[in-house]
């Protein structure tokens, strides 16, 4: 029996990618093979996709459209989609592209396998949406891209409701998972190699509201670091309404929790903040910063930041652009507002015109550049332990230099050292330069801490590898690897 290939197409968010790790898993356990990136077309495409930004379906049925004559032509192939838009557009999506065999939404992603079995022997397409968790993403087989990072999602769904966000519609209300289970998944982990993982909810500050315990987060903070071999921890995203002192003091007082915070503002102006149903202003968002600095004064803060919500004046944007400059952030994800079909916010009055928006947008841009720069200017000659990446480095010297991150998450590129090293070894590095979105450590290396991390990545990669004179090759595509922060994001960075 000739075995079935998969391929899967994720778009959106860090919880997307993390549910593509599962449906990997499933697909995996079910007896198919990921096919190879070459591959013309795999038996079974998978797309995972994302509700969030504006034109998000014509993508979806663009990326179908072109697979119609693929399907067509090879019979057997099967088509899924799943995630936010499916949630969304429910049988709306076999209308338009008939060619579908399988919609299945953000709560019933364990059901992947059945479906597309149950459409191959019915021979008609599989409309499945549940309107309630079925079960954990994190509890179904997963088949992670990273072999020393790791996410661990601690809850799903939000109880908050942003005005100009879709995402409690489509993952519906904050559910948490057991801090029993949590940390059983993350010491499993460690024991398979993971160094660093990053903790990831909606809104990861309001864990606890489902199981009642208002200080669940630090608690959580606080048991990962007694997880023996559990290098780095991360989270992402907190809200600044339910920040609590006590994280603070968690974060400062756990050494494996990194001296970093993804911490999204959306606007400075508390007249936007409250038109946007975000139920914090710009004193309490500065307060937090500045505990933060306090308990940790080598933390690296960044952001996600709004520009042009509806009735945003040109004195709303002065404030965010205050609140740019007294928080200094290390690095800030802004988007132009546009609208999200289902969204309050969509609807408002004083939508505003694209020009305004562009050009807020680009000064808003210059200034965060200036302050990324002038933040990454104090790094220089500081030495820092670097957790060697996999597909972040720089495509044109590969073979000279190696990349990786910094405890507080910046992107640090450094001289390949003289002994072998594997993504997730450690490597110190005294640092040269700064630019704006990276730091350079162009001298010699410290010496190469090899970790299990790097033991799991090279078993995981056993198959021949091309050996430079240092070691083995690097470049495999980092997929997975909780590192960087949001890249297809139009809310929190966690939506
Ligand atoms: S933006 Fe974040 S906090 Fe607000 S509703 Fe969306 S997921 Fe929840």
């Amino acid at each position: 029996m000739t075995v079935k290939t998969y391929e899967l197409r994720t778009f959106g968010c860090q919880m997307n990618v993390h549910d593509s790790e599962r449906m990997a898993g499933l697909l995996e356990d079910a007896g198919y093979v990921r096919a190879p990136k070459d591959a013309d077309a795999a038996d079974v495409v998978v797309f995972n996709t994302c509700a969030v930004r504006e034109n998000a379906d014509n993508r979806l049925y663009g990326n179908l459209g072109q697979l119609a004559p693929k399907k067509a032509s090879r019979p057997g192939m099967q088509i899924a989609v799943g995630g936010c838009l499916a949630q969304k557009d429910r049988d709306t999506i076999v209308r338009k592209a008939p060619w579908v065999d399988v919609v299945f939404g953000t709560h019933n992603v364990g059901k992947l396998p059945v479906l597309l079995e149950r459409a191959r022997v019915q021979e008609e397409a599989q409309v499945e949406i549940a309107e309630s968790l079925e079960a954990f993403p994190s509890t179904l087989p997963t088949r992670r891209e990273s072999a020393y990072a790791a996410w661990v999602s601690i809850s799903v769904g939000c109880n908050n409701t942003c005005t100009f966000c879709i995402v409690p519609q489509l993952r519906g209300k904050e559910k948490d998972r057991r801090p029993g289970d949590i940390l059983a998944e993350v010491e499993a982990l460690v024991a398979e190699g993971v160094t660093e993982v990053t903790l990831l909810g909606q809104n990861v500050n309001a864990y606890g509201s489902d199981i009642g315990d208002r200080e669940a987060f630090s608690k959580l903070l606080r048991a990962c670091g007694k997880i023996e071999g559990l290098e780095r921890v991360r989270f992402t995203s907190p809200h600044p309404r339910d920040f609590t002192d006590d994280v603070i003091a968690a974060m400062a007082e756990t050494p494996n929790v990194m001296p970093q915070l993804h911490m999204p503002l959306q606007s400075g102006s508390s007249r936007v903040l409250k038109s946007m149903r975000r139920s914090y202003r710009q004193e309490r968002f500065l307060s937090i910063i500045e505990k933060v600095r306090a308990a940790m004064p080598d933390a690296a803060v960044s952001t996600d930041i709004i520009v042009g919500f509806p009735g945003e004046t040109e004195e709303d944007f002065q404030e965010t652009l205050h609140v740019v400059r007294e928080a200094r952030f290390a690095q800030a994800f802004t988007f132009q507002y546009s609208k999200r079909p289902g969204t309050p916010a969509a609807e408002m009055d004083g939508q505003i015109p694209k020009q305004v928006v562009q050009e807020r947008y680009e000064r808003l841009v210059a200034l965060q550049e200036e302050i990324s720069w002038e933040e990454n200017k104090k790094q220089v000659g500081r030495t820092v332990e670097v957790l060697v990446a996999e597909g972040e480095g720089r495509k044109d010297d590969s073979t000279r230099r190696l990349s990786g991150r910094a405890p507080d998450n910046r992107l640090v590129h450094f001289t390949r050292p003289e002994e072998p090293v594997r993504p997730g070894d450690m490597v110190s590095v005294e640092v040269t330069y700064a630019a704006p979105h990276h730091l350079l450590a162009e001298g010699t290396p410290g010496p190469v801490r090899r970790t299990r991390a790097g033991d799991a990545w090279e078993m995981r990669n056993a198959q021949p590898q091309e050996e430079t004179p240092q070691g083995v090759m690097l470049g495999l595509p980092t997929v997975g690897a909780p590192a960087p922060l949001p890249a297809d994001t139009g809310g929190c960075s966690a939506c």
